[in-house]
């Protein structure tokens, strides 16, 4: 971690914060047109209603949906939530991050590693599927930023053992499930993803992954309404608990300790 000046430091802050609700609100676009079968990245941004496109006073994260006052500026529809909900999530995780981690090279890594999570989150919400794609991309920026980390073999060594103990577990105890219930019962992209996620949390903060995403699970299963009945997707749990894990899973990890001991 490179030591700035606080003005610096500062500036670099807020500017993780601006990068953060930016990639939030591209996140949430990609990921609509992604559901909606269109392409990612051709066309410019337009209003999913009315169809107009959009101009950069509608652009700014955050600020526009409350200038707007969530309304499409051309015909008055109501914008979803959803995105303003995305972008702050990305300004204050990218902000957290930015925080804890410094300018280097891991902030950067990290918020890669919570824009692929983002999409998980709300394309797994929509559609119960996570794109293996956006899984194998996490592999590779794992695998790409291994050489920023002091010990990165012991890295590699804990991730793959993480991956493996996670992934593997929730495997055997899928296909345990199947067998007592008699249908599919977890799906195969929350056990692919936890083979992702593993390799980021090694072992002892895999552990404290999965028992944060059962409690956020358990929560966004209650708020969610009674007609959903055809399943619930893990994905998005998993996803919130993962960006809390990697952010200050160590120090959750220490003071539970610290209690016990
Ligand atoms: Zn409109």
């Amino acid at each position: 971690m490179l030591e700035l000046p606080a003005a610096i430091r500062i500036y670099f802050l807020i500017l993780s914060t601006v990068l953060g609700a930016s990639i939030g609100s591209f996140v949430n676009c990609a990921a609509d047109r992604y559901v909606a079968n269109q392409s990612v990245w051709k066309g410019r941004s337009h209003c999913p209603s009315c169809g107009h496109t959009l101009s950069i006073l509608d652009l700014f994260p955050i600020l526009s949906y409350i200038f707007l006052r969530g309304k499409c500026r051309y015909c008055g529809e109501h914008i979803p939530i959803r995105c303003l909900i995305t972008e702050l999530l990305g300004g204050v995780v990218f902000l957290m991050y930015a925080y804890v981690y410094g300018f280097s090279l891991i902030t950067l890594e990290m918020m890669i590693l919570m824009a692929i999570l983002l999409a998980v989150a709300l394309i797994d919400y929509d559609t119960m599927e996570i794109p293996d794609g956006l899984l194998q991309f996490g592999v590779i920026v794992f695998l790409l930023f291994l050489p920023a980390h002091g010990d990165y073999a012991a890295r590699l060594e804990d991730g793959a053992l993480g991956a493996l103990i996670y992934g593997g577990g929730m495997l055997i105890l899928s296909l345990i499930m199947d067998l007592v219930l008699k249908k599919e019962s977890l799906g195969g992209g929350d056990i692919k993803m936890l083979i992702m996620l593993g390799l980021f949390t090694g072992v002892f903060k895999g552990l404290l992954n999965i028992l944060l995403a059962c409690v956020i699970g358990l929560l966004m299963a209650l708020g969610r309404s009674k007609k959903d009945e055809e399943g619930f997707p893990f994905g998005p749990a998993l996803a919130f608990a993962a960006m809390a894990t990697l952010l200050v899973g160590s120090q959750i990890i220490d003071w539970y300790l610290e209690i016990i001991f």
